[in-house]
């Protein structure tokens, strides 16, 4: 089961195109897999330093940092911050092979990323960038600082921004993770009324519902990477006992 494999990771990377990205995707999880001893770690691509009515993109970077750290703090995980660019996210091998440097030096059993059916394009880019950086990971002729990883399980998180061809395939009861992720999010400005969007009440009916389905408080949805992906992305591992094929 998908949820036995999430808690049992030892290491969990979480990808999210835009500090807050990752804290709806897999926010609770992660204060719940971080409070079963798990190494959780946020890589936030860019700060979404553009997201502001007042501010300019200088001085909301600084203060989704700091609310990104506090948040991070509160849901008892680590963080990464690549600082691209906001709205200009480079789907390219080069960034490719940055997010490719954070999976091999947290060697993560279970990464997280958005679904690829995005309107939001750094969305798009994020779910892509994943993917191409688990694949340069998993290549051990591929010389980088830390030696070849290859993550055991892909998952896409539920965003509502990623809502094209979603399927919520996987459940995975959260509600250990809840009420940690109610205080984090609440770090933040967006969280708070500064968007016209009202994540805290859409999140929280969202997992409450979803828990409705899994038979628990809360849970988070998730869609599972296709077959083809499952097993390509394992190419380099060791060949699987086959002494019971024939
Ligand atoms: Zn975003």
């Amino acid at each position: 089961m998908i949820e036995d494999k999430v808690y049992a990771a030892r290491s969990i990377l979480v990808v999210g195109a835009h500090a807050f990205d990752a804290e709806v995707i897999a926010g609770p999880l992660a204060a719940a897999a971080a409070k079963n001893g798990a190494q959780v770690t946020f890589l936030h691509l860019s700060m979404g330093e553009q997201g502001h009515p007042c501010l300019i993109p200088e001085h909301y970077s600084a203060q989704k940092e700091d609310e990104a750290a506090k948040a991070a703090a509160r849901l008892g995980v680590g963080m990464r911050n690549m600082k691209l660019r906001d709205a200009f996210l480079p789907n390219d091998n080069a960034t490719a092979l940055q997010v490719c440097d954070v999976i091999r030096e947290m060697r993560p059993e279970v990464v997280i990323t958005h679904w690829h059916g995005s309107w939001h394009k750094d969305h798009r880019a994020a779910a892509q960038l994943t993917q191409t950086g688990i694949f340069f990971s998993a290549l051990p002729t591929l010389k980088r600082a830390h030696p070849a990883h290859t993550p055991q399980l892909l998952l896409f998180g539920e965003n509502w921004e990623d809502d094209e061809g979603f399927r919520p395939e996987h459940l995975v009861d959260v509600s250990a993770g809840f009420d940690a992720w109610q205080k984090a999010v609440m770090e933040y400005e967006l969280a708070r009324g500064l968007s016209s969007f009202p994540y805290v009440d859409y999140y929280s009916a969202l997992y409450r519902l979803r828990g409705c389905l899994r038979g628990t408080r809360h849970a988070q949805a998730f869609a599972a990477a296709s077959h083809s992906w499952n097993a390509g992305s394992g190419l380099f591992a060791p060949p699987a006992d086959r002494s019971h094929d024939t």
